[in-house]
């Protein structure tokens, strides 16, 4: 998690979840990546549902990219079957454009463990939307992150925090990074509330995956990141103003600064010692950036 401050470039903005008419999204592709790029965008990732209905679509978005805007090609994939007897969404980013669809008798763990040794970025999306389990959580074990945050499963039915499995899969022992996504489908207003930063030297599509399979990221709704050292046993923050600079982790209870204003807090990590923790800032407006979990060990 350190590293991504400490890594070469810069942060790039983007959205590794969303959909569009190639499957349920209200708009093509090429409006999606308009609306992104007004919006101040460096990357988005094109991600229609990969199932059969839709003619398996792995949109091709290579032609939108250029004059500071990039994609990534990447898919919501889908299998039978999760803990609750439903179907699997597992978010791959950075795919092939020839990755192959699921057989019929490929699991879940399967089809994602395809697409993570296809080379994509493998995230485990709107985990409260879809009601997962810590069994799910174990059977994608290998999967690069989570979604700590959807915004559409926030914003049409009020289930957009992954929080509470993320935990439990870091205690677990589950090394997951945190993202934050739109899972934009343009019917509503589900668009532009939950973004990764990624520090990468470039904004290409290689080094942009590069950086995301290295965990060089944050996710956030508003508040941005500038700097996170470890100092001892502190942790020093700087931060865009914010009034909560909290710390929480593998122990009952948090250190926090409150304070309007803030840009800048000394944490200390000494109650995680041997475990593990992560850092939330949370703005005025109660929009928050979380850091991926942070080892201990
Ligand atoms: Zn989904
Ligand atoms: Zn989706």
């Amino acid at each position: 998690m350190l590293a991504s401050f400490t890594a070469r470039g810069r942060f790039w903005r983007g959205n590794l979840h969303g959909h569009s008419s190639a499957s349920d999204g209200a708009l093509t592709a090429i409006e999606v990546c308009a609306r992104y790029r007004a919006q101040g965008y460096d990357f988005i990732s094109v991600t229609d549902h990969f199932m059969a209905r839709f003619g398996f679509p792995l949109t091709d978005t290579r032609a939108l990219r250029g004059n500071g805007f990039t994609t990534l090609l990447g898919a919501e994939l889908h299998a039978m079957e999760n803990s609750r007897s439903e179907l699997w969404h597992i978010l791959a980013v950075g795919l092939p454009p020839d990755f192959a669809p699921p057989t019929p008798t490929e699991t879940g763990a399967e089809l994602a463990r395809r697409a993570a040794e296809s080379g994509a970025f493998v995230a485990i999306p709107h985990p409260h939307w879809s009601h997962l389990t810590l069994e799910d959580t174990r059977a994608l074990h290998f999967a690069d992150a989570m979604e700590l945050y959807n915004h559409t499963s926030q914003v049409n039915c009020d289930r957009g925090d992954g929080q509470v499995l993320y935990d439990a899969a870091l205690f677990d022992g589950l090394r997951f990074g945190a993202i934050a996504t739109d899972d934009s489908h343009f019917k509503t207003a589900d668009a532009f509330g939950g973004w990764v930063m990624v520090k990468a030297p470039e904004n290409t599509p290689e080094a942009l995956l590069a950086a995301l399979k290295a965990g060089h990221y944050y996710a956030s709704q508003g508040p941005e990141l500038m700097d996170i050292r470890r100092d001892g046993d502190d942790l020093v923050v700087a931060c865009s103003p914010v009034s909560m600079i909290s710390l929480g982790g593998a122990r009952a209870g948090t250190v926090n600064s409150h304070g309007d204003g803030l840009t800048s807090a000394r944490v200390s990590l000494a109650s995680f010692a041997g475990g593990w923790c992560r850092l939330t800032i949370t703005d005025a407006a109660g929009r928050r950036a979380w850091t991926s979990a942070l080892w201990l060990d």
